[in-house]
């Protein structure tokens, strides 16, 4: 999706206020009456009902009309929220060129004030194909109200707090800076994502890194159950970095073995094909660490000794509860069910294989596009977090 960041520069705070009310009519509206929206943002004169055409004129908003007069927020307009929070907060003061095309999120670069570059991932959950959705719509006709937005803002907290948690065990992801609604800002990896490397110095030393990387996960609870030649970074000096956290599961779910598997089979597979390696069952059937081996020389998931309760103690330390998590697996689990039973041939839960664009998108000299601090905040504020103290649903502001 196109993030035209220039129309940033020409809202204006009561913009900013009507998307915001917008936003918190979400909580209980999928599409907001236009009263609500009136009521909560309490501009005057009529104020509120100019403004929604302005924010519609620049896709910000949805409108529908089929029951009522009523609006939702769209992803550009949940966008622009996310990066005001962010900007007002000090993280980053100008959004970049598009780095990245994930299957459900946007990636770009972004510059902090000393000119430090950072990357931005934009969830976009709902953006799949359209042979998962059914399995989302069961369970999410179960639920009272909900949104595409509020699923990725789900997805961004869970992949903020994995990568913290694992970045603080010493595991090679990108450093986590901050989260914001479906907006994670993290550090910028150098290299390129493996599925773009034609040769390596040291295959052999690669994958060994990236196997191990796999076990030791399973020693620390978790399973990726997303990890392929898409989700690992590989830079000049070969090192390893693993990315795409939102999908991860304990190793104590009931199909944990299929995950952690299939994450060692696309490996496998992966560098037997692009790299021409061979494995074979060593005499002793064990590795250097003393796990055990499957015939075929995978690691086995059975013989090595792993710890729970990762997950408890350090991601509640990033504000992810235990509720979030069974709502995001929930709707998660709906989208890897499907993605195993349909996708066994190409081993992996990214659909991009074929999506020459995606590929082609490397991280080299950024060539940034500023957006002015002052011209985007128009005077509010650094407070960034999801309550908006300036305004209030009775009073006036
Ligand atoms: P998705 O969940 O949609 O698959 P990813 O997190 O895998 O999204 O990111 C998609 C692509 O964006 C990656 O394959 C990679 O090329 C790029 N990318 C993601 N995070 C970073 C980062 N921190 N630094 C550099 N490039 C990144
Ligand atoms: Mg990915």
């Amino acid at each position: 999706m196109k993030l035209d960041v220039d129309a940033l520069r020409y809202l204006s705070k009561e913009d900013f206020r009507v998307l915001t009310a917008v936003e918190m009519g979400m909580r209980n509206h999928e599409i907001v009456p236009a009263e609500l929206v009136e009521r909560i943002a309490g501009l005057k004169h009529g104020g509120t009902y100019k403004v929604l055409r302005n924010l519609l004129k620049h896709k910000l908003v949805h409108h529908d009309s089929s029951k009522y007069d009523g609006y939702r927020l769209t992803y550009l307009g949940y966008d622009f929220l996310a990066i005001k929070a962010l900007v007002n907060r000090g993280v980053f003061s100008s959004v970049g060129r598009q780095i990245g095309v994930g299957k459900e999120s946007d990636i770009f670069e972004v510059a902090t004030e000393d000119g430090t570059i950072l990357a931005m991932k934009l969830h976009r959950l709902g953006r799949v194909s359209f042979r998962a959705v059914k399995s989302k719509r069961d369970y999410l006709l179960h639920r009272r109200s909900y949104n595409w937005l509020y699923l990725s803002r789900l997805a961004a907290l869970k992949e903020f707090a994995f990568m913290k948690a694992l970045g603080e065990h010493e595991f090679p992801v990108p450093r986590a800076v901050d989260c914001n609604r479906h907006c994670v800002v993290m550090s910028l990896v150098q290299g390129y994502p493996l599925v773009q490397v034609k040769q390596l110095q040291n295959p052999d030393e690669v994958f060994e890194r990236i196997i191990g990387l796999v076990v030791r996960l399973a020693e620390h609870g978790l399973i990726h159950c997303d990890f392929n030649e898409f989700n690992i970074m590989i830079d000049e000096e070969e090192k390893v970095t693993m990315i795409d956290f939102p999908q991860m599961v304990s190793v104590s779910h009931r199909n944990a073995q299929m995950y952690f598997d299939r994450d060692t089979d696309c490996i496998f597979k992966f560098f037997s094909k692009r790299f021409h390696l061979s494995f074979h069952y060593d005499k002793d059937g064990c590795d250097d660490s003393g796990s055990d081996l499957e015939e075929d020389g995978r690691p086995s998931f059975w013989s090595i000794e792993k710890s729970t309760g990762f997950l408890d103690k350090e991601l509640a330390a990033s504000g992810f509860t235990r509720k979030d998590q069974d709502e995001i697996d929930k709707f998660i689990e709906g989208d890897v069910r499907e993605t195993v039973s349909s996708d066994d041939e190409e081993c992996t839960n990214d659909n991009r294989a074929d999506n020459d664009d995606a590929n082609a998108i490397v991280n080299i000299l950024p060539c940034l596009q500023l957006v002015e601090k002052e011209a985007s905040l128009d005077g509010e504020n650094g407070d960034n977090t999801d309550e908006h103290p300036d305004i209030s649903v009775t009073k006036e502001p």
